[in-house]
């Protein structure tokens, strides 16, 4: 086992063992409750819990049995902090675990859930989505659960506002980094992914492609004599295009393609799953759409290079070099007189 993958099971250990203590601890609530109803609340949330345990322990079977990719920065440091906050949480909920009062329950849920709101467990909860492929937003649901706390305290009026502001402060916490975990990944103008973003998403994806022996694809996507229009326009005029192009493209591709912008006026849109025909034929869709629907306004028109591959090995050098062969047939497509699309498919 690698060094970088020792550290990743770590991390969703660290996970886990918090899960597990937030299951017991609600499980004791539920047990000392002050109402049955109350329990009854209780018992659904550690119900809730109990559903992240299965899947932390489900996508540990699934790292034993497959290369992960590095989904951490500098996953030492996240470790480090998960380690710290499971040791915070682990120390004050021991005492808790008798706890029969409605303010002192939810002032120890809350804290439980603080700690629990560690931006890492969030993007181990996109992965494991993408991993199983799996219809609902775990996102969604994780709000779902911190709102039903809210709910609860107006329901058994505590009588406490500072839990109240507790709450708000948790699930403004958790919304927060939503959305600017969100907004670090997405392109202003365009509001497709950025270089991060696309990247980010393109790696998590081909471990899936590897995974299921899919065939991937990718098209580079470069808009024609833009400096031109920049030049005859201005500027700003340049960018209601760009945007506008950017859109056209996201409007020709499957929601399960990812689309973002590479770099200046370049795109580059991944497709997880496809086969050798139908990129050079999406290639050419993206190609008409930009052409027909720039047509009245400032008209304009994309070169476009396509490639495909099948990931094997090491599907990170297999990117690389996917992006750099659908690079390659771009410049083709510019030789040939731009407004075409060119593949090696
Ligand atoms: P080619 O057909 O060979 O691609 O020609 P081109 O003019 O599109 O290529 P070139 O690389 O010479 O110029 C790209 C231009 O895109 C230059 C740059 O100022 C412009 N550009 C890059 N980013 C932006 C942006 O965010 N907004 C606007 N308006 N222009 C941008
Ligand atoms: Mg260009
Ligand atoms: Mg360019």
């Amino acid at each position: 086992m690698t060094e970088s993958r020792e550290t990743l099971v770590a991390i969703v250990e660290r996970c886990l063992a918090m899960d597990r203590l937030a299951v017991t601890v609600y499980r004791n609530f539920a047990a000392n409750a002050a109402d049955c109803e109350l329990g009854e609340f209780w018992r659904e949330m550690s119900a809730e819990e109990e559903t992240h345990v299965a899947a932390w322990t489900d996508l540990l079977g699934l790292m034993f049995d497959r290369e992960i990719p590095n989904l951490f920065q500098n996953p030492e440091r996240t470790l480090r902090e998960l380690a710290a906050q499971h040791e915070q949480v682990r120390n004050a909920s021991a005492a808790d675990l008798t706890l029969a009062e409605v303010p002192a329950q939810f002032l120890s849920a809350f804290r439980l859930e603080f700690y629990l709101l560690h931006p890492a467990l969030e993007r181990l909860w996109h992965f494991y989505h993408l991993l199983r492929e799996s219809g609902r937003s775990p996102a969604l649901d994780y709000e779902s659960h911190l709102r039903k706390f809210l709910n609860a305290l107006e329901r058994w009026d505590a009588g406490r506002p500072e839990l109240r502001l507790l709450g708000d402060v948790v699930l403004r916490l958790w919304t927060q980094m939503r959305e600017l975990s969100h907004e670090a990944s997405v392109d202003l103008l365009t509001r497709v992914l950025n270089r991060r973003g696309l990247l980010s998403q393109m790696k998590l994806l081909a471990y899936l492609s590897r995974r299921n022996d899919f065939t991937a694809g990718a098209l580079m996507i470069d808009i024609d004599n833009f400096k031109l229009i920049n030049d005859t326009h201005g500027h700003p005029a340049g960018d209601v295009v760009l945007a506008n192009v950017a859109q056209l493209i996201s409007g020709s591709v499957r929601k399960s393609d990812v689309v973002g912008r590479y770099g200046g006026e370049e795109f580059l849109v991944f497709l997880p799953q496809t086969d050798a025909t139908a990129v050079a034929a999406l290639g050419e869709k993206v190609r008409g759409a930009v052409e027909l629907g720039t047509r009245g306004r400032i008209p304009a028109t994309v070169s476009i290079g396509a490639a495909c591959t099948q990931f094997s090995a090491g599907v990170e050098p297999g990117l690389e070099a996917l992006i750099r062969s659908a690079d390659r047939q771009l410049y083709v497509a510019k030789g040939a007189g731009r407004n075409v699309v060119a593949a090696n498919c």
